[in-house]
C-alpha cells in the first residue's frame, strides 16, 4: 500500500508484514502489513470483530501469530532468539478495562513494575509515580485506592502505569469505550499530550475526533485486513474505497 509522502520521512518504529492469525479454523488476521513511524500516532478504526484487538495483542505478543513478521524498533519479535520479556517491557498497553490492582494505591500501581521488573529503588519509583500522576492531571491521588477513583481517573492511572516503564511504543485498545461520556475527554486529553510529546502510539478507538486531531494516520480494518489507510484529512473526507466510505458514514 503506497504511503502518503509526509509519512515517509520518519524512521520506522513498527513494521508488520504478512501477519496471519487464526483462532481454530477462523482466520482473524489475513496478511496484515503495517508500518508505524517513530513518533507517529496510528489510529485503527473498523467494525467490531475486524481484528483490531488481535492485531494489537500480536504487537506485544499477548497472541502468537501463525505467520508473518513483526519488527519493533528494529527487533524481530517472532525470531526464536528474541528476548520477549525485554521487548515487552518497551511496549506499554492500555486496555478498555483498566486492570489496576485494587489492593494497591495509585502510586503503588504505577511503581510496581519499575520496582519488580526494572529493579528501581522504591523511593525513586514512587517519586517517578508522583511525577506521572501530575502529568496525567492527578497530583492528589497518589495514596488513593482504585476503588475510590472514577473511571476516567482510573484510566489515567493506567496510562501513567504504562508510562512508568518508559515504553518506546504505546498501544491503546479502546481506552475510552468503558467510560461514562463525561470522562472520555480527560483521557483523550492525556493521550493527545502524549502524542504531542512524540510518543509512538497505535490507538484503536471509535473516537473519530481524536483520530482527526491527534492521528497522523488512520487505518481502516475490516475482516482481518487493512482496507485503506491515510492521513485523517484525506481518509475522512475522500476515502478511496467504498467499504471505508460505508463504515465512515455510520460513525461520523
Ligand atoms: P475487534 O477488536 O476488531 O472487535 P477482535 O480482534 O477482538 O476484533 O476479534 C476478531 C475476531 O476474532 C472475532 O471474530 C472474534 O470473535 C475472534 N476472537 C478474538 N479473540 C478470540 C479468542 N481468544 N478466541 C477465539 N476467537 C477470538
Ligand atoms: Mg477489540
Amino acid at each position: 500500500m503506497p504511503h502518503e509522502p509526509e509519512l515517509q520521512a520518519r524512521p520506522l518504529a513498527v513494521k508488520v508484514s504478512g501477519l496471519v492469525k487464526d483462532y481454530g479454523k477462523q482466520r482473524v488476521l489475513n496478511g496484515v502489513d503495517l508500518e508505524v513511524g517513530a513518533g507517529e500516532v496510528a489510529v485503527i478504526i473498523g467494525p467490531s470483530g475486524s481484528g483490531k484487538s488481535t492485531l494489537l495483542r500480536c504487537l506485544n505478543l499477548l497472541e502468537r501469530p501463525q505467520s508473518g513478521d513483526i519488527v519493533i524498533e528494529g527487533k524481530p519479535l517472532l525470531h526464536p532468539a528474541a528476548d520477549l520479556n525485554a521487548i515487552r517491557t518497551e511496549i506499554g498497553m492500555v486496555f478498555q478495562q483498566f486492570n489496576l490492582f485494587p489492593h494497591l494505591t495509585a502510586a503503588d500501581n504505577i511503581a510496581l513494575a519499575p520496582v519488580r521488573v526494572r529493579k528501581r529503588p522504591k523511593a525513586e519509583a514512587r517519586a517517578r509515580a508522583i511525577e506521572l500522576l501530575e502529568m496525567v492531571g492527578l497530583p492528589d491521588k497518589a495514596d488513593v485506592y482504585p476503588g475510590s477513583l472514577s473511571g476516567g481517573q482510573a484510566q489515567r492511572v493506567a496510562i501513567a502505569r504504562a508510562l512508568a516503564m518508559e515504553p518506546r511504543l504505546m498501544l491503546f485498545d479502546e481506552p475510552t469505550s468503558a467510560l461514562d461520556p463525561e470522562m472520555v475527554g480527560e483521557v483523550l486529553a492525556v493521550m493527545k499530550r502524549l502524542a504531542e510529546g512524540g510518543m509512538t502510539m497505535v490507538v484503536v478507538t471509535h473516537e473519530m475526533g481524536f483520530a482527526k486531531e491527534a492521528g497522523h494516520r488512520v487505518i481502516f480494518m475490516e475482516q482481518g485486513a487493512i482496507v485503506e489507510e491515510g492521513p485523517p484529512s484525506r481518509l475522512f473526507t475522500s476515502p478511496a474505497k467504498e467499504r471505508t466510505r460505508s463504515f465512515l458514514s455510520k460513525v461520523l
